[in-house]
């Protein structure tokens, strides 16, 4: 294979990915999001309220925040999916990328996979077939938060609704079965639709702590004003360096972002560029 072939093979290698990964994004935001909140307020919900006698009360402010949630867990991953943070324009600049033939600013880095110049590149993500950087950050951040915040708030649901398909013991044997498949020899109950529950079950819990984990990674990292690959653990207190950090993510106007991903929070450079 001369040097030609491996560079087309690799060519098509990475398209392959990036396929792959669009079909990913999409089906995650067209798809199992919007299946996730929809069974949620269809099926777990009615089931609940049913169940449990809540109150009118009660079952309007569960709607109004799971509907928050659910809004910004979407308006979060929709705007990191589509916000460019590439490098558009050259600048002055000692970093040079022999692809995009651009001089471009500290901190930015070229992705294979995106070809092309990222601002203040932090990684490649997968699931959103897009680079984090500096416009998008702040999105995915949040995204990560509030998908945190409703594993949970969903966590707390699902047991209770899962809670109602099962009688006494039959709970804790079923949570040994979906643990370790091998005990359904030694346990007389055959697997069934209760062990697919407790299964999602056991699903919520694993994404509340992948959830969780990765919010905190990333949320440290904005704090220290570090990318991805620059992590270190530093647990210094100069609030007043983790603030200007965090506001050259979250915008000056954090306070909107935060709730709302569609307010408008111009980073301090963009500020400051106005005022020039
Ligand atoms: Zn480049
Ligand atoms: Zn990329």
């Amino acid at each position: 294979m001369n040097t030609k072939e491996i560079a087309k093979a690799l060519r098509r290698n990475i398209s392959g990915i990036v396929i792959w990964e669009k079909i990913l994004c999409y089906n995650l935001v067209l798809l199992i999001t919007p299946c996730y909140f929809i069974f949620e307020m269809s099926v777990v919900r009615p089931t609940i309220v049913a169940k449990y006698n809540m109150g009118a009360l009660k079952h309007t402010l569960h709607m109004i925040c799971s509907t928050f949630c659910f809004l910004n867990v979407v308006g979060n991953m929709i705007y990191s999916i589509v916000i460019d943070t590439k490098v558009k324009i050259t600048v002055e600049s000692n970093s040079y990328c022999k692809i995009c033939k651009i001089r471009r600013p500290e901190k930015a880095w070229h992705c294979k996979t995106c070809n092309v110049c990222i601002l203040k590149r932090d990684h490649h993500c997968f699931f959103f077939s897009r680079c984090i950087g500096l416009r998008n950050q702040r999105y995915y951040v949040l995204y990560l938060g509030y998908v945190f915040i409703s594993m949970i708030y969903s966590l707390y649901y699902n047991y209770y609704y899962v809670v109602t398909k099962f009688e006494e013991d039959d709970m804790v044997l079923s949570a040994y079965r979906v643990i370790n498949p091998f005990l359904r020899y030694l346990i007389p109950e055959p697997m069934g639709i209760k062990d697919l529950y407790m299964f999602f079950l056991f699903l919520n819990t694993g994404l509340v702590i992948w959830s969780g984990g990765l919010f905190y990674f990333h949320m440290m990292n904005v704090l220290n004003g570090l990318t991805a690959h620059e992590f270190k653990k530093d647990f210094s207190v100069d609030w007043e360096m983790k603030k200007n950090n965090f506001l050259s993510v979250f915008g000056v106007k954090w306070y909107w972002a935060v709730i709302m991903p569609f307010a408008e929070s111009p980073l301090p450079q963009d500020v400051d560029m106005k005022c020039q």
